[in-house]
């Protein structure tokens, strides 16, 4: 009897950040860039969270001029790519959101991160999954959980609980008023 293949749907969280140019636009052209995939692959975003801002690690708001306050924001998406494939997609829309860097961990019009991809671990040379960042950094936290507060990360918290947990260290970090719109709901109803 012959098999059906069928593509499997991953369902991946990815954080954004932006410290260069127009860092609101730049969030909303890598939502725009993820949603508009030309080669066939399917991405779909599901769910877009809040806008935060917070300094470059370790600085004050103050402390902007070489390293300006980054915006972070966190999206679902489902798609049917591979996730070599879609760290290759991820690459592309960073290289159109005109990526570039003049310090190692500077400034950055556009960075794209996968956080998770459903319950997989992955180790490889090219990623590490689920992103090693994710339990210590507020930037990913605060936005994850609007869009994911109940999912268990590999601490054993919630990604509630891990906001609980880091928000007692007081970190640097403000809800802004920038909103990104979903381009998978426009002229929905
Ligand atoms: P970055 O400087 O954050 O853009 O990361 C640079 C490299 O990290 C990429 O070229 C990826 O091959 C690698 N990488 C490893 N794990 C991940 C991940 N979970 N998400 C994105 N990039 C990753």
């Amino acid at each position: 009897m012959q098999q059906q293949s069928r593509a499997r749907t991953y369902v991946v969280y990815l954080g954004l950040g932006s410290s260069l140019g127009d860092r609101a636009t730049n969030l909303q052209n890598a939502v725009n860039g993820m949603h508009n995939q030309s080669d066939g692959a399917c991405i779909a975003i599901e769910a877009v969270s809040q806008v935060y801002e917070s300094p470059h690690m370790g600085l004050a708001f103050t402390d902007s001029e070489t390293y300006p306050a980054h915006l972070n924001a966190v999206i679902r998406i489902s798609t049917n790519l591979e996730p070599e494939l879609l760290l290759n997609a991820i690459h592309n829309v960073e290289q159109l959101g005109g990526r570039e860097r003049t310090l190692h961990w500077g400034p950055r019009t556009i960075d794209i991160d996968i956080l998770l991809i459903d319950d997989m671990v992955i180790d490889t040379a090219r990623l590490t999954v689920p992103h090693p960042g994710i339990l210590h950094r507020p930037f990913v936290l605060l936005p994850l959980a609007d869009v994911a507060p109940k999912i268990w990360l590999a601490s054993g918290e919630t990604v509630e609980s891990a906001v609980q947990r880091i928000m007692t260290e007081r970190p640097i970090i403000r809800r802004t008023a920038d909103a990104i719109s979903n381009p998978g709901m426009a002229g929905r109803m």
